[in-house]
């Protein structure tokens, strides 16, 4: 069992690099993101909720993601592992991550950080927001705002892994394929 903790700013090709490691290495993906957005999308009392945070750039609070990604977790069955996208995203996140794997014996294993500039992450979001139809995407003081909101709230995440030794920094920028390589590197050496 491996599970891993995929980190980055918005725009840091979490999303894209997700679909090849969840292929190759037959892991469950949660993305608090996608889960938000198909609440939102079924028009459930969690996504009315959540929806005023997400349009905004802002966080949904704490305890609503917490005890989501709890719920998603009890219902999946016996699984290879996890791999975490675009959550923890604060440490009280990082800290109810750790109870609940923890928890079930199955700690984290370790966490991927794919490290991109500003200017090149802005450039990303406002192309994706051509055709996501996300409104979060669309509007440069919305983007500027998420990571601004990444910036001070969500850093303190990758301290979190560090100080357990679990930290891996991985540069964001180039071919796909080879950010991927050098993800699978890391992944290999827990297995
Ligand atoms: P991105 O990484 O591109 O910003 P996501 O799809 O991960 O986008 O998240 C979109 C929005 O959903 C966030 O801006 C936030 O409002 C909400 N969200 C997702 N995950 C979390 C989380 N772990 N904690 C709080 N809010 C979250």
């Amino acid at each position: 069992m491996v599970n891993i903790v995929l980190f980055g700013p918005p725009g840091a090709g979490k999303g894209t690099q997700s679909e090849g490691i969840i292929k190759k290495y037959q892991l469950s993906h949660i993305s608090t993101g996608d889960l938000f957005r198909k609440h939102l999308k079924e028009g459930t009392a969690l996504g009315k909720l959540a929806q005023q945070y997400m349009d905004a750039g802002n966080l949904v609070p704490d305890q609503v993601v917490i005890d989501m990604v709890d719920d998603k977790i009890k219902s999946d069955g016996k699984i290879n592992g996890y791999i975490f996208d675009g959550f923890p995203r604060t440490v009280a996140q990082a800290e109810a991550l750790d109870k609940l794997m923890n928890g079930k014996s199955t700690p984290i294993s370790c966490m991927i950080a794919l490290e991109v500039s500003k200017a090149e992450l802005v450039k990303r979001l406002l192309n994706r927001g051509k055709t996501s139809g996300r409104v979060d995407d669309q509007d440069e003081s919305k983007i500027q705002n998420r990571i601004t909101v990444y910036e001070n709230e969500t850093i303190p995440v990758a301290n979190y892994y560090k100080n357990q030794g679990k930290f891996n920094g991985i540069q964001g920028i180039g071919e796909v394929d080879s950010i991927f390589k050098n993800i699978c590197k890391v992944i290999d050496a827990r297995l």
